[in-house]
């Protein structure tokens, strides 16, 4: 008893102790996270400090603004809130500190600025989700209209504060003018940027996109300089944007549009700092700083405005290019394996329907030997007759559902809470997990109802966390973890996660893991995936794998959220 409880007190402290580790570990994270963001703010604001109007005291150009939202934006705003409010929050005190204002000023700006973030990041995350990839034109205009209402309301709180310190030489209006046009355009000019480059990181583009855009940039760098070096006349002329507009062009329907994201930025900079330092056309000495201003933030909205634009209509056509390519390919495959779908059909049903098939034979023999008795034994003649109705009415199960399988349309689907799937399959797994020592992590974020056949959607799921399991048995040199995360992908689509530490898959084959009877374990039938996919893909979505055929796979899929409204429109 005593050893017992001395045993519970020791997982307990060890419970304790490792609670505590991750909440220092978390604690680092944030702390890490808020000096980075507070870092790039810093720099940035000090930037812009040259660009400052007087006498209100607010920069022309806040590319800060783009760094905080953009951070928050890539990362997630409920992850990364209060790190990035305390950065920026810090920095801007920082930067008041510096010119000498009071303290109470630098905090009251800071928390003006860090709001802002908050404000856009936040309302992005509400309507677009933790996934924003900024990838098409809906996501432009949603990053478009979100900068506007946060530099909208912490331009209130920042003309406010200038007013407090400046005195009534600060017109509020026109400093709250200020800061909403020179926030909101450092945030559609940089953070585009940030999310774009975050997303690489995650995802990097193949070497020839990143050496065909790293040109394309370079290029495009020299005809800036080329059209603001340009004299006032040759202005009238030659458009200075249509100078622009072939390179941004090339970027935009060439490579993803991180590339778009950073000519915009490219561009800004160099507007801005030429107006500023009277360099060029923006510079114009002839012309009121205020004009300047305005010929320059019309002319980088212009710019930025065109280049996402492009850049997501492009990424929209390359998407719906590779939804063509891969239908085209089902359809060829449907074709071609004609004989090897029907094989896959008896195959399957096969499978399912040998065992209650064998419950009836067995139960069937043993009704005659009952009957041959002499006396007959009616009861276990009765009993035997009843398992053989049980088992009939299991085998016309197995083909209803084999039916619906391979049957079209929306039959049967309902709205389908996918997270709860997903528990159901995890608890009724959990034998296996003990029997396989593997670790269940589950990562679900509140989701929309789904329109889905919920049978077969419980099938996905099982089936890809069952070879997850099975994958595993051979992972011997690192904890096995299997992770399943859910994700709302943007307003109409949620996205699932599996991830597991097992082997991997070799990238060269992972395509071919979903084509039927491809296998690698001695008892396996190599369906699994390719039914799978056929389902995902007959509710509108997509199911892919990625690995580097070392550490693990993920498989992942998307679906669409009102599936049943787009089937039948
Ligand atoms: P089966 O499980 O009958 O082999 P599947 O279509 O479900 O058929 O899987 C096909 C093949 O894909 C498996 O044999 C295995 O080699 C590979 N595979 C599937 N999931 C994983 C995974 N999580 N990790 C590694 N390999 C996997």
């Amino acid at each position: 008893m005593a050893e017992l409880s001395a045993k519970g007190s020791v997982a307990h402290d060890q419970h304790q102790r490792s609670a505590a580790d991750r909440l220092a570990r978390r604690w680092g994270e944030n702390i890490v996270l808020a000096a980075l963001v507070g870092l790039g703010y810093f720099l940035a604001a000090r930037l812009s400090i040259g660009l400052v109007l007087k006498p209100e005291g607010v920069a022309v150009f806040w590319p800060a603004a783009g760094i905080s939202s953009g951070v928050l934006i890539a990362l997630g705003s409920r992850r990364a809130r209060w790190p990035v409010a305390a950065g920026v929050t810090l920095a801007t005190i920082a930067i008041h500190q510096l010119t000498a204002d009071p303290l109470w000023a630098g905090a009251a700006l800071g928390l003006c600025n860090a709001a802002e973030a908050l404000i856009t990041a936040e309302l992005i995350e509400l309507y677009f989700g933790a996934n924003f990839l900024f990838d098409r034109v809906v996501q432009v205009l949603g990053l478009l209209v979100a900068a506007i209402i946060g530099t909208v309301i912490s331009g209130i709180g920042g003309a406010v504060t200038y007013r407090l310190f400046n005195g009534p030489s600060a017109g509020l209006l026109t400093t709250w003018e200020h800061w909403f046009a020179s926030d909101a355009i450092g945030i559609i000019a940089v953070a585009p940027l940030v999310i774009g480059l975050a997303a690489a990181t995650r995802q990097p583009p193949p070497r020839s996109e990143l050496i065909e855009g790293v040109s394309a940039l370079a290029a495009l760098a020299v005809m800036t300089g080329i059209s603001i070096s340009l004299p006032e006349d040759s202005w009238k002329t030659v458009a200075p944007v249509a100078l622009l507009f072939p390179m941004l062009l090339w970027l935009a329907a060439r490579c993803r549009p991180v590339f778009a994201a950073a000519a915009a930025f490219l561009v800004s900079m160099s507007v801005v700092a030429t107006a500023v330092f009277g360099v060029g056309h923006f510079g114009d000495a002839g012309l009121a700083m205020a004009d300047r201003v305005a010929q320059a933030q019309a002319a980088i909205l212009f710019v930025a405005l065109g280049a996402y634009v492009l850049a997501a209509l492009f990424a929209e056509r390359r998407a719906s290019e590779t939804r063509l390519a891969r239908a085209n390919m089902m359809l060829e495959r449907e074709r071609d394996n004609k004989l090897m779908s029907a094989q896959a059909i008896t195959a399957a049903i096969a499978h399912e329907v040998r065992q209650p098939l064998a419950g009836i034979v067995t139960n069937a023999s043993a009704a005659a030997r009952w009957l041959g008795r002499t006396p007959p034994d009616h009861d276990e003649v009765q009993a035997a007759l009843k398992r053989i109705q049980t088992e009939s009415h299991r085998t016309s199960d197995v083909f209803d559902a084999i039916r619906a399988l391979f049957r079209s349309g929306d039959q049967g689907r309902q709205p389908i809470d996918v997270n709860a799937i997903i528990r159901e399959v995890i608890e009724s797994l959990s034998g296996e997990f003990k029997d396989h020592a593997v670790e269940a992590h589950l990562d679900l974020t509140e989701l929309p109802l789904v329109d889905a056949h919920k049978g077969q959607l419980r099938e996905v799921i099982f089936n890809l966390v069952h070879n997850a399991l099975e994958a595993m048995d051979g992972t011997t040199d690192r904890i096995r973890l299997l992770r399943v995360m859910t994700q709302r992908r943007d307003a109409d689509a949620i996205k699932v996660l599996i991830e597991d530490s097992g082997p991997g898959i070799d990238p060269q084959k992972l395509e071919r893991i979903f084509t039927a009877f491809v296998t690698t374990k001695s008892q396996g039938m190599g369906l699994g995936l390719a039914i799978c996919r056929m389902i995902i893909e007959q509710h509108g979505g997509t199911l892919s794998a990625t690995s580097d055929g070392k550490n693990g796979a993920v498989f992942q899929f998307v679906l669409p959220i009102g599936s049943i409204t787009a089937h039948t429109e």
